[in-house]
């Protein structure tokens, strides 16, 4: 049977994430999201993007419908696409984060952060758990299915130039490197 892979494009509607001079993360996340799935298509994977609508970018359950339309689709891997943005604009590369305690996703995180990183020429950060010492507010990341390997990729700033242009060189080589390692 093909690996389901449901694809989280972080933000979205009026939730704009993370801003900087080189645009809106929430367009960053989109713009990766759908070429991973039609990545993901063309290596024979069940892909499926969760439309941003109303119930998925409004109000205080908008993170628990993404994970519930995950768990619907009996998903293999949640993929949660996010970009970063901090000050100042030299801090750059790729982290992840993963449910803290669900050590059966720490691997494929790992993987796809170090290829990401690769590919992008970036800086490797570190990986963190999702805990109330550190966020504590990552709902995507809560109440999967217990088979469902999930967890989110920061890919790179947005308000690094090089960062964002080493992604604008070759975005659809990116979306093939993240499929690459997760049709394993
Ligand atoms: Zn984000």
């Amino acid at each position: 049977m093909a690996k389901i892979l449901v694809i989280d494009s972080g933000h979205g509607g009026p939730d704009s994430g993370a801003v900087s001079p080189y645009g809106e993360e929430k367009f960053f996340n989109w713009d990766l999201a759908g070429r991973v799935l039609a990545e993901a298509k063309t290596a024979g994977l069940a892909a499926y993007l969760i439309p941003h609508t109303p119930e998925t970018t409004e109000g205080p359950g908008r993170l628990a419908a993404r994970v519930a339309f995950g768990r619907a689709k009996k998903a293999d891997v949640f993929l949660c696409i996010h970009w970063n943005a901090t000050s100042p604009n030299t801090v750059r590369g790729t982290e992840c984060w993963y449910e803290e305690g669900d050590e059966k996703s720490v691997p494929l995180a790992q993987a796809v952060g170090n290829a990401v990183a690769h590919q992008l020429a970036t800086i490797r950060r570190p990986d963190h758990p999702d805990n109330e010492d550190r966020l504590g507010r990552l709902g995507v990341l809560h109440g999967h299915l217990p088979k469902t390997v999930h967890f989110l990729l920061e890919t790179g700033f947005i308000t690094n130039e090089k960062d964002v242009d080493a992604y604008k060189q070759a975005p659809e080589h990116l979306a093939k490197v993240i499929v690459g390692v997760i049709a394993g």
